[in-house]
């Protein structure tokens, strides 16, 4: 079976001289997790390893370069969700972690459990030798600069990648800082199975991405693969979730989410002006779209 992976930075709305530092953060995640799977990898190793080079990079809103909230702290969310076994693991406002996906990876890999959240979850992290930072290590200059002056981050950049591996595994995989300013303690759709992520070998596998307020509310990942289980291809699927989203929730909602179905077909929708992804065409070429690609166009 061809491996298939697709990333995404986040839906939202941003000035158009930010694309490229995006599209060049989005190439370097889908260079680590395509060579994973070029190699015969799993793909959980390759969403993982996507999803690190993202929480990487300044320029997207997890790890290093999170969102600040109201309080003038980093809260991040990530969530891995594996097709083989319908298992995940998601951590819940982590405040010291390098790369909280990997930490979602030990939950899942090394732990009776599924989901640590706050201080156990960073404790966890240090007792499993993850990589613990000081919480304002994971600030970037810009967005210490907007909170000192009190001017309003940019929402969006948000990260996730879904993968198919050669033997059918499906994985999906979201990582956070969250909203601009939110609460202290406040959680989004990104580490919540079924709303931030989902994976079913059987179906398909999505990870969302937008206003986690409204994306809780419809389990946006879990409704877009019911519609695979109802026949419809990957991209066909993602726009029928689109529209119950929009027909329940109302025209101005704020969601993306991309997916892949079992047999490796690409499905993508948002409904922000903008959505960052990238993925590997069937020539085996990495592709990039900032306006969010429709794939029964491209
Ligand atoms: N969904 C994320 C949240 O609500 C934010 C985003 O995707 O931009 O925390």
């Amino acid at each position: 079976m061809q491996p298939k992976l697709i990333v995404h930075g986040g839906a939202w709305v941003w000035p158009d001289e930010r694309d490229s530092v995006l599209e060049a953060g989005l190439e370097a995640a889908i260079h680590a997790g395509w060579a994973i799977l070029q190699a015969g990898g799993h793909a959980l190793d390759a969403v993982e390893a996507s999803v690190r080079v993202m929480e990487d990079l300044p320029q997207f809103n997890a790890g290093t370069g999170s969102l600040l909230n109201a309080a003038g702290i980093v809260e991040m969310d990530a969530l891995i969700a594996d097709g083989a076994s319908l298992d995940f693991g998601a951590v819940a406002g982590v405040q010291r972690v390098r790369h909280p996906i990997s930490l979602a990876r030990r939950v899942l890999a090394d732990t009776p459990h599924c989901f640590f959240a706050g201080p156990g979850a960073d404790g966890l992290a240090m007792m499993l030798g993850e990589e613990t930072v000081p919480n304002l290590a994971l600030v970037s200059e810009a967005e210490l600069r907007n909170f000192r002056e009190r001017r309003s981050s940019e929402g969006g950049d948000t990260v996730g990648a879904v993968a198919l591996d050669a033997v059918g595994n499906l994985v999906a995989g979201t990582s956070t800082g969250g909203t601009p300013h939110k609460m202290p303690g406040r959680v989004g759709d990104s580490p919540i199975f079924g709303s931030g992520g989902y994976a079913d070998n059987a179906l398909g596998a999505a990870s969302a991405t937008g206003k986690g307020e409204e994306i809780l509310r419809v389990l946006l990942c879990r409704t877009a693969v019911e519609f695979i289980a109802r026949g419809l291809d990957a991209q066909a699927a993602a726009d029928a979730a689109r529209d119950t989203v929009v027909r329940r929730l109302g025209a101005d909602v704020n969601v993306g989410l991309i997916l892949i179905d079992r047999r490796g077909g690409f499905g993508a929708i948002q409904t922000t002006p903008k959505m960052a992804t990238a993925w590997v065409d069937a020539d085996g070429r990495v592709r990039t779209c900032m306006a969010g690609p429709r794939f029964d166009e491209v």
